[in-house]
């Protein structure tokens, strides 16, 4: 969609003196930065970063304040350590130990809290909508009325019925120009289109999605004693779901089970031997990435704990109400919802938990799909054609594959464009990475991990301004791990650094050993010290006064 750019105070676009630009400074329309970004510099190359997350805020620390005037537009204005997100949610962490501030006054970082709507390819300029009143597009909203992200765009929350947006909700228009271009906006929730999900689960992508959860499970522990509600529904209450085994659903499995077994149980001791959790998955196995030998240490050990792992089963539908009730089926969190499947039929939850994998955000699928015609010296080089630069003049469209897939980038982490006679172009300053880029070669796992290499490698080869020189990147695998509930984990290790994830020494390291390495590994990968701290006291306190079971 084209959206109307009207006035918007501070950020209201001006016209550069065009004939003072130098090579280094944007050529597009400029912004009044005099609050919005007290580190700019026109003296040096505005590097536009889309997105706060694994990709783009280690980009924007990386690259050399000296050379660059980073930018970050993001609907979020913090950093998000989402190996940690389960802990969280399971009140082993604060919310707070996991996030990082995007401002830090140590970083010559700008921020503007927004999303990124369109590129101008033309222009050189990215149109973004502020989202500072709605606490971020790709949040679970605070009250209802505000939106969130799935794979089918922005969506009103489950949790109130939908309601119009308010006039004051509606962000403001306004476009920011660059030099660099680098799209790191991350992936949104799977359904798979299955009927319900997308209206009544929770996903699991950020803090706010881990707030919710863990107010869910509180709500149906309370819930369950009131004196009014019945056996029956008390079980239902109490029956969790979690559909989606992969590292994501594994782990939050663990960490509820840790919460609900070892501290709920605690504080409700007559509703003991009723919650259960349950995974589901439509694959035979949980942990598909992992060695057999390890993927089957993960089933039998999560079943001892007493998960239960419903693997070969295929969801249906989600919906509000007890099973065998008649609709109309409105959201209500006084009682349960119903999970159907094919080989179970239908089920009462209290709570659905979807983890099923990435789908591209909407500023993926639709705003980069089609594109103006734009300037020749934007392209760098123009494949399996004679077609010069020159006359490079004509529609481009972005090249998606598989379709609705990632941006397809090349060895170097630039955005290709396919024109309708198949004939692909590299852009000279657009970049893409993370979890919504797909090198055309070599393709690194949708992993924090493999993110993280590649803004440290993009930063690099930026400050160092050696791209044509410079091999391709080629992504290092250094092992996988998956907490598993109990003080026990499991650790693959890869046997050969050939950038897929196919090699591993047989066997790995499992239980409290990998546990623990876990345990150290991602206090390590922690970014700032005050959250390393805060971490290893806060996992010490637990073993003193158990967890934090506190509902806001
Ligand atoms: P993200 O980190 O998701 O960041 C995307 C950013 O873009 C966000 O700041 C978002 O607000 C912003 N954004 C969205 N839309 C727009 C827009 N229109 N305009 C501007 N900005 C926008 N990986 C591992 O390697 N190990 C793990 O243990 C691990 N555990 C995980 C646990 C959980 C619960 C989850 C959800 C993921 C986990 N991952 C893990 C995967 C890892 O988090 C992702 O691969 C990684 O976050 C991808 O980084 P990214 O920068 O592409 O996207």
């Amino acid at each position: 969609p084209r959206y109307p750019v009207y006035s918007t105070g501070a950020f209201s676009p001006r016209i550069a003196p065009s004939s003072q630009a130098s090579s280094r400074r944007c050529l597009a329309t400029q912004i009044d930065y005099t609050v919005a970004g007290p580190h700019s510099d026109n003296q040096k190359e505005r590097v536009v970063i889309l997105g706060s997350g694994w990709g783009g805020y280690n980009l924007s620390r990386k690259l050399s304040p000296k050379i660059y005037s980073p930018i970050i537009i993001s609907p979020r204005s913090y950093f998000v350590f989402t190996p940690l997100l389960t802990d969280t949610a399971s009140g082993s962490l604060d919310f707070s130990n996991i996030v990082e501030p995007v401002r830090d006054p140590r970083a010559k970082v700008n921020f503007i809290q927004a999303a990124a709507r369109a590129v101008d390819l033309n222009k050189k300029t990215i149109l973004c909508e502020a989202t500072v009143v709605k606490s971020g597009v790709t949040e679970s909203p605070r009250v209802g009325g505000n939106e969130r992200q799935t794979e089918e765009g922005p969506e009103t929350t489950n949790m109130k019925p939908m309601q119009a947006q308010r006039q004051w909700e509606q962000g403001e228009l306004f476009e920011i120009p660059y030099d660099k271009l680098v799209i790191a906006v991350g992936a949104v929730s799977r359904t798979f289109g299955t009927p319900g999900v997308r209206e009544n689960a929770m996903f699991f992508k950020d803090i706010g999605d881990a707030k919710r959860v863990k107010r869910r499970v509180r709500e149906c522990f309370e819930l369950a004693v009131l004196p009014t509600t019945t056996p029956e529904m008390r079980k239902w209450l109490l029956n969790f779901a979690i559909v989606g085994a992969g590292p994501t659903g594994i782990e939050l499995a663990a960490s509820l089970r840790d919460f609900i077994y070892a501290d709920m149980m605690a504080l409700y001791p007559a509703l003991n031997e009723i919650p259960k959790l349950n995974l589901y998955d439509v694959a035979p196995k949980v942990l598909s990435m992992f060695d057999e030998s390890l993927s089957r240490y993960a089933m039998e050990t999560m079943k001892s704990e007493g998960i239960d792992i419903k693997t070969s089963h295929h969801v249906k539908s989600l919906r509000w109400g007890p099973p065998g009730a008649p609709p109309p089926y409105e959201m209500d969190p006084k009682r349960c919802l119903t999970l159907t499947t094919e080989e179970e039929g239908e089920v009462g939850v209290g709570m659905c938990v979807w983890t099923t994998g990435n789908a591209m955000p909407k500023f993926i699928t639709q705003s980069l799909d089609a594109v103006d015609p734009f300037p020749a010296d934007s392209v760098l080089n123009i494949e399996g054609s004679s077609v010069t630069p020159t006359s490079a003049e004509q529609a481009w469209k972005f090249k998606k594959a598989p379709k609705k897939g990632p941006l397809l980038v090349d060895g170097h982490l630039r955005v290709q464009l396919e024109n309708e006679s198949g004939q692909t172009a590299v852009l000279r300053d657009v970049f893409a990475l993370g979890d919504n880029a797909m090198p055309e070669t070599g393709a690194p796992p949708a992993t924090a991990q493999a993110t993280f290499q590649e803004a440290k490698w993009l930063a690099k080869r930026l400050n160092k301004d050696d791209m044509a020189q410079t091999p391709p990147f080629s992504f290092k695998n250094l092992g996988t791990m998956a907490y598993l509930g109990n003080e026990r984990a499991l650790m693959q290790i890869p046997h050969e650094n050939d950038g897929t994830m196919n090699r591993f020494l047989p066997g790995g390291i499992k239980g409290r050993t990998a546990s623990l390495i876990w345990k150290a590994a991602y206090i390590t990968m922690s970014i700032s010290w005050r959250n390393k701290l805060r971490i290893a006291f806060r996992w010490t306190l637990n073993r003193l006064f158990g967890r934090d079971v506190s509902r806001f």
